[in-house]
């Protein structure tokens, strides 16, 4: 069954609203095993959606409306509904005696514009709304399709769908729908393109779980996914692609699923029984805020410090002054400097440190914006057990180029501090 949702309000084209209805229902749907092939978002107008309405009702055999069952005269999506299916709109008296209870319990007298929401297209069934007064509507169209008419408003939408839409798309599906089961990998220092390179044979071939891959700042997401009878099956339909994937790129892949870098570094430490501590210029604080975000950062992270100016440099992290004036503040040895000065001055067992040129100003063609300096200072320790592989001590340095505006840069160095400290922890760093 191919679905197409049509979402209809001015307020949505304006971007005064956010279309979560779609979100919503395109993931409900995917759960059903329903494929939506297209969404359409259309103003209150009745000749535009009259024309969105007939096309989807010409390439799909589900279409799902919300929006515009309201009581004003912008709410056109019944009317328009009707006219494209051809049916006529009739009175409903059972709905109006309903409408008209719903309003004398809240003590309200019912608006003579209210009627229209009484008003059901012949063979339509009415599916009815706990939360407000609008009604959905079910209705067939030639050639068993269906239009299916939703409120707009979430809280209407959304219980509508659940009672009434879900099961009758269930038992339409056959009554065991297909549910979609994914497994998002997430990988940083790679490219997209790299990483698609890498799986071009997988990628060509693979039809069932399909490879998608997201680009993110700095970062690559790649998801798996497969539609099953539930999760166990689509899971284990997963397991060896995921398992090829990851003794390919396994070196870059942090963290899967719903689980951040911040999490998988903090993760490591904590698994280690690690400690980090931060020296940042040119981000700010924005490593050890991200850190720091995540519950329970307190067992690895102690102290971060931010030392923008030189003189913090200097006072706090005792970077030589002959450092700052022979190679600047944006250079590998006064990295390093920072970052051996945050091991010593927080006691901690690792420490990172970032200094670049976030811009908008300030770039040389020597150092132009979007140049960081970053270095991991460690004390190294002894092997522990099996998971935990002897990590050696000493100061590393590296300077990347990162693109982007002021906010581009600092986060895609803040991923990068963080991707230096994970690649250190796994032994990878040299
Ligand atoms: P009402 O009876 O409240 O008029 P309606 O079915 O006529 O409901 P609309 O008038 O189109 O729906 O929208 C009412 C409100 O519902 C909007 O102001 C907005 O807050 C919310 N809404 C509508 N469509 C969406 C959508 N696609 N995503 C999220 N919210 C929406
Ligand atoms: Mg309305």
């Amino acid at each position: 069954m191919i679905a197409e949702l049509v979402f209809v309000g001015t307020e949505l084209l304006l971007g005064e609203i956010l279309n979560t209805n779609a979100q919503y229902l395109s993931r409900q749907l995917a759960q059903l095993g329903v494929d939506v092939y297209h969404q359409v978002v259309v103003g209150d107008n009745a000749a535009r959606l009259r024309a969105v309405l007939s096309q989807a009702l010409s390439r799909s055999d589900l279409v799902i409306a919300s929006g515009g069952l309201g009581p004003t005269d912008d709410d056109i999506t019944r009317e328009v509904a009707a006219e494209v299916t051809g049916r006529p709109l009739e009175l409903d008296p059972q709905l109006l005696a309903q409408l008209e209870i719903w309003f004398a319990r809240r003590g309200r007298r019912m608006a003579e514009n209210n009627r229209r929401q009484c008003m059901v297209p012949r063979g339509a069934r009415v599916l009815p709304n706990d939360r407000g007064t609008a009604p959905g509507l079910m209705i067939p169209a030639d050639g068993d399709k269906v239009v299916i008419l939703l409120p707009g408003p979430p809280g209407e939408l959304r219980p509508m769908f659940e009672a009434h839409v879900a099961p009758y798309l269930a038992a339409r599906s056959g009554g065991r729908p297909l549910r979609l089961v994914t497994r998002t990998l997430r990988f940083v220092g790679i490219g997209e393109s790299a990483l698609a390179d890498g799986l071009r044979d997988l990628m060509a071939t693979q039809t069932d779980p399909t490879i998608a891959p997201y680009a993110k700042v700095a970062e690559v997401h790649l998801r798996l996914a497969t539609r099953a009878a539930d999760e166990a099956e689509g899971y284990a339909r997963i397991a060896p692609l995921e398992a090829e994937i990851r003794s390919r790129f396994g070196r870059f892949l942090y963290g899967s699923d719903e689980e951040t870098l911040p999490q998988a570094v903090g993760r490591l430490l904590a698994e280690r029984g690690m400690t980090l501590s931060t020296a940042e210029s040119c981000t700010g604080g924005l490593v050890a805020k991200w850190i720091t975000d995540v519950p329970g950062s307190s067992r690895y992270f102690g102290t971060g410090f931010v030392t923008y100016a030189n003189e913090a440099k200097v006072s706090l992290l005792g970077v030589p002054e002959e450092l700052l004036s022979a190679h600047g503040a944006v250079s590998e040895p006064v990295a390093r400097a920072m970052a051996e000065g945050a091991l010593q001055r927080s006691g901690a067992d690792v420490a990172v440190a970032v200094s670049g040129i976030a811009g908008p100003d300030g770039g040389t063609p020597e150092k132009p914006v979007g140049t960081v300096c970053f270095a991991l200072a460690a004390q190294g320790r002894q092997g522990a057990g099996p998971d935990a592989a002897a990590l050696p001590a000493g100061a590393w340095a590296e300077t990347v180029w990162l693109h982007g505006d002021r906010d581009g840069v600092r986060e895609r160095a803040a991923v990068h501090a963080l991707a230096m400290v994970r690649r250190y922890l796994l032994g990878y760093l040299d």
